[in-house]
């Protein structure tokens, strides 16, 4: 959410939510501007292929405009080159909707059965090949906040490192009766996941680790 700006024309008082500096896909908004011609304002945006280009309002927060157009091409030579099916992208694409969606799958009981949700955007293999790009060699899907769902913001291509540390936060601990990940833990004590870990790392009882929370606040 942008910072709602208010101004006065005159008697009139107008306001309008500045998006400067969000990122849409592969595109960053530099400011607002007027295009001669266009009732409203649009965005100046900066793509990341270098070109500058105007996006409108509501194609950004719609999701339907997210590059200066590189992205499109980019789509389209892909599909060319191996066909989408093939890649390593697309296998990613696929597992990922196994584990969420499919029961049977090895995987299941740590995504889909702990709720873990794929965005409907991502329903659709084009959508989620131009939100993220091609795979990488050796690297592989990794969401950002291991208990968040597969969505924009949430999810990149990571090397192995770091989706080992990424996973520390994602391991299980039960303490009277209840199982919750460590990052989980930490939110509910209101903690630093970091602080939490390496108290827990330093041989401390859960309980001891959660407590105390003006401490962990100095430390972190
Ligand atoms: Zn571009």
């Amino acid at each position: 959410m942008g910072e709602i700006v208010t101004f006065r024309n005159g008697h009139r008082q107008y306001s309008y939510e500045d998006h400067s500096g969000e990122r849409y896909g592969r595109l960053t908004v530099l400011k607002r501007i007027r295009v001669e011609g266009r009732q409203q304002y649009d965005w100046l945006c900066r793509c990341d292929c270098g070109n500058e280009t105007v996006a409108q309002t509501g194609g950004l927060l719609r999701g339907s405009t997210r590059s200066c157009g590189c992205l499109a091409k980019d789509v389209g030579a892909l599909r060319k080159t191996h066909g989408l099916t093939g890649s390593r992208t697309y296998i990613s694409w696929r597992a990922m909707r196994a584990r969420c969606l499919n029961p049977q799958d090895k995987d299941y009981p740590r995504y889909g059965g702990r709720d873990i949700k794929i965005c409907e955007r991502w329903g659709s293999f084009e959508n989620f090949l131009a939100d993220l790009g091609e795979r990488p060699e050796g690297k592989s899907l990794d969401r950002i906040d291991c208990n968040g769902n597969y969505e924009s913001g949430n999810v990149r291509w990571a090397d192995d490192k770091t989706q080992s540390n990424n996973r520390r936060s994602s391991r299980y601990l039960t303490h009277d009766g209840k199982t919750l990940s460590i990052a989980e833990w930490a939110r509910e004590a209101g903690i630093p996941t970091g602080t939490f870990w390496r108290r827990l790392k330093a041989g401390h009882s859960l309980e001891d680790s959660l407590r105390d929370k003006r401490r962990a606040r100095v430390n972190s």
